[in-house]
């Protein structure tokens, strides 16, 4: 394998550093992450801080940051020294290029105005808001700790910390849930006037509270072609107050004549290398993807050995996958085809895999364009809108 395969074409890198703890549990939620377990965040802020280490060391060459994004669980539940002993553990280790963005999800009612006026002081340049809804029955169904109170004070507190782009995340197709209800939750968001929109329709997943509830017949499931005219409804009324789709389930208002996207995400949906640092993180470098162990205390466990391997590997990686050029190529399409309004550019394929685009994938390609799911404009092929509603299967086509 050729480690340096990816890094040389792409040179800027993204990191993800994911933070596990949660005050509680959501009612839907399966992310890796645990409730109680707060009494480890010194000793996993030093793991990552020795991951970060053990993993520029490895590197074969200078590494380019270009985003940084502290995902979870929580993060907002770090403390500012906890950050601060990441965000200089990542200057000391990579070459962070200017400009870089720095993200950190925060869930509202977490954060006051002191402390986000030090995560600016940080260069953290970029906060989302897991508001999820504005009333209170859907957020209570949800499990979710905070109220509408919180998020308009998270918001009016970020905006006078001096964040300009911000996002908020919000949940349709609950259980139960009425167009009208789902319609207020958007319109109370777009009062708060936001950079930037990141829509998710709720799944139930297994194992999750929600879907006990739902198998036990104490809520209703989820009406499919409901969801379905909630997007459609969402994606209308984004579109008029001035917001542009960009991806499946994001939206982007254009700020100075840029249109602020989530640049950390696009370096996934366009195929581009990551490292991940922290329990369950996952990375794509050099050719392998590969995986951090689950558990917060097997992971402190396995950084404190310092076992670690080649380039991209962790003394936390307890899985790796080599990508070869097919299911790179695959890999490229079903992410590309995510971004609404880049797609995937037969140029910039051709100049990473030196094959035509609409030579490895004629008929798929023929056909989901007499279907009106994909349209192509002589370079670049998008999903349409009628795709969007059904883009598992279309982007399951090039696999
Ligand atoms: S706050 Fe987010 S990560 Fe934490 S339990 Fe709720 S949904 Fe999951």
């Amino acid at each position: 394998m050729d480690v340096f395969g990816i890094l040389n074409t792409m040179e800027q890198i993204g990191l993800y550093i994911h933070i596990p703890f949660c005050t509680s549990r959501c009612a839907y939620c399966d992310f890796n992450t645990y409730a109680g377990m707060t009494h480890y965040l010194d000793a996993y802020v030093n793991s990552v801080c020795k991951e970060i280490g053990s993993v520029s060391q490895s590197a074969p060459q200078n590494l380019y940051i270009s985003t940084i994004y502290f995902g979870g669980g929580t993060p907002s539940l770090l403390s500012i020294s906890h950050l601060k002993k990441i965000l200089g553990m990542i200057h000391k280790n990579f070459v962070i290029v200017d400009h870089v963005e720095i993200n950190l999800e925060a869930n509202p009612g977490t954060v006051n105005l002191s402390y986000l006026k030090e995560l600016r002081r940080l260069n953290i340049n970029r906060i989302s808001l897991g508001m999820q809804s504005a009333i209170s029955e859907e957020l209570m169904l949800l499990g979710r700790q905070h109220n509408t109170i919180d998020v308009i004070r998270a918001i009016k507190w970020a905006r006078q910390a001096g964040f300009e782009n911000l996002n908020l995340d919000l949940i349709f197709g609950l259980p139960g849930q009425a167009m009208q209800t789902w319609q207020a939750s958007l319109e109370f968001a777009l009062r708060m006037n936001p950079e930037h929109f990141s829509l998710y329709a709720l799944s139930v997943e297994a194992g999750t509270p929600l879907q006990g509830w739902v198998n036990r017949g104490l809520i209703d499931g989820i009406d499919p072609d409901l969801v379905a005219e909630m997007y459609e409804w969402a994606g209308d009324r984004l579109e008029a107050a001035g917001y542009k789709q960009y991806e499946i389930s994001n939206w982007a208002k254009q700020v100075n004549n840029e249109y602020l996207v989530c640049r950390h995400n696009m370096q996934y949906w366009r195929n581009q290398p990551y490292l991940g640092f922290g329990a369950g993180a996952h990375g794509y470098a050099g050719g392998l993807r590969i995986a951090n162990v689950l558990s917060i205390p097997e992971y402190i466990d396995k950084c404190a050995k310092g076992e670690t391997g080649e380039f991209p590997r962790s003394p936390a990686t307890i899985s790796e996958e080599f990508i070869d050029q097919k299911n790179e190529i695959a890999e490229t399409m079903m992410m590309g085809l995510r971004l609404t309004s880049e797609g995937v550019s037969a140029d910039r394929f051709h100049k990473r895999f030196g094959k035509a685009l609409t030579d490895i994938y004629p008929d798929e390609i023929n056909e989901l364009i007499q279907w009106g799911l994909l349209e192509w404009d002589g370079n670049n092929l998008r999903i349409t809108k009628n795709g969007r509603i059904l883009g598992n299967q279309v982007f399951m086509r090039f696999v």
